[in-house]
């Protein structure tokens, strides 16, 4: 049995207090939502905070609302109701499909959006026991000098593993982010970066209020396609989020597409695509084909992930085109 090491628990109950307690432990403290990813993390002893800041009472970051053209999600609203919230089945069906394939229904109920946002990258050298680490040797993300996937390397390459990231991506989501000075908004995209060690633009004192996601335009469609061993409970081996733009809806011409991919590298990635060339042509099987081409040039999965990367890419391609079909589906 794993034990947990000894840590001092605080309960706040706004935001201001958390802040406030995050900014005094300085470095020390770490926030807690779920605790479905942080706990298993501070068993392995991969996270020692000294101070665990629960978030659990702070009411204000509960739930789903309309803004004018904006959904804003409260950074504690489980997975489960995410999946579940009509505004988000209606306007970001892609986000409500996502989190519903987060683990499993246990975890789903414990486990929140921004939990989910903030999620620690993965690693089949770092997600183990203290013991089994210390007899490796351990590596550069925890307690050691050297990446055990890359031989020589000098950077963590961790994989991010959050579904709901890619997503977001898509959907072209704002992060509301306070700290004891003050609040700012940061677009996903530039929130999360290519270390592995800790991929977010996140000083230790700052906390993930809510999500806002621009309601899409008519005539979006989207999907989110996921690969995982057991559909049970199993972290991504690859996630897909597909977006597209159709005027006039299934069967228009393309206005946008967008491809995001996730689980591959230290953070998700866009797929670079022709958008010019694609723009006016409908979103038929050749299309999906060359752009699930594009994104098979674009991921080079590594072996941070126990499943083969020669397999995962080989299925970029192949849930690129799930992505699209699912989508299309829906619409
Ligand atoms: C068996 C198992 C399977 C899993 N499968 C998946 C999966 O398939 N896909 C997937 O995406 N995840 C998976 N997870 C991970 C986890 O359950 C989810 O990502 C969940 O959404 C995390 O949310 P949480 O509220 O429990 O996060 P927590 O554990 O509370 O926090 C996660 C991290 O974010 C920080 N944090 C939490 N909230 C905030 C905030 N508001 N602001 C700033 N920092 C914050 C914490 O300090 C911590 O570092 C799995 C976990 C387990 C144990
Ligand atoms: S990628 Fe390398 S440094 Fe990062 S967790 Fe894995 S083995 Fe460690």
């Amino acid at each position: 049995m794993l034990r947990l090491p000894k840590f001092e628990v605080a309960e706040p109950t706004s935001v201001a207090e958390a802040t406030a307690l995050l900014k005094a432990h300085d470095g020390r403290a770490k926030p807690m939502a779920g605790g479905t990813d942080l706990m298993p993390n501070m068993k392995h002893e991969i996270a020692t905070p000294d101070v665990v800041v629960g978030l659990w009472r702070i009411p204000d970051l509960v739930g789903v609302r309309r803004d004018g053209d904006t959904l804003r999600i409260g950074a504690l609203t489980t997975l489960h109701d995410l999946a579940r919230d009509p505004l988000i089945l209606e306007h970001a069906p892609a986000l409500a499909e996502a989190v519903d394939q987060v683990a499993g229904p246990q975890l789903r109920r414990m486990g929140t959006i921004g939990g989910n946002v903030c999620l620690d990258t993965r690693c089949v050298y770092i997600n183990q026991t203290y013991f089994w680490r210390s007899a490796l040797g351990f590596c550069l993300k925890r307690d050691g000098t050297v990446c055990h996937v890359v031989k020589g390397g000098r950077r963590c390459v961790a994989a991010a593993s959050n579904d709901s990231a890619p997503v977001l991506m898509t959907l072209g989501a704002e992060l509301e982010i306070h700290n004891a000075d003050g609040a700012r908004k940061v677009a996903i995209d530039d929130f999360y970066t290519t270390d592995g060690i800790f991929n977010q633009e996140r000083a230790a004192d700052d906390l993930v209020t809510a999500i806002e996601v621009p309601i899409p335009k008519p005539g979006t469609v989207m999907a989110y396609a996921k690969l995982r061993t057991r559909a049970a409970i199993d972290f991504p081996e690859l996630g897909v989020a597909v977006l597209a733009r159709l005027a006039g809806g299934k069967g228009g011409k393309i206005e946008h597409v967008d491809v995001c991919v996730t689980a591959l590298a230290s953070r998700p990635v866009r797929v670079k695509l022709d958008l010019d060339a694609l723009r006016g042509r409908t979103l038929d099987a050749a299309t999906i084909d060359q752009i699930a081409n594009a994104a098979y040039k674009r991921c080079k999965p590594l072996k941070n992930i126990a499943t083969e990367p020669a397999y995962r890419r080989e299925m970029v391609p192949v849930f690129v085109r799930r992505g699209f079909r699912q989508a299309l589906g829906r619409s």
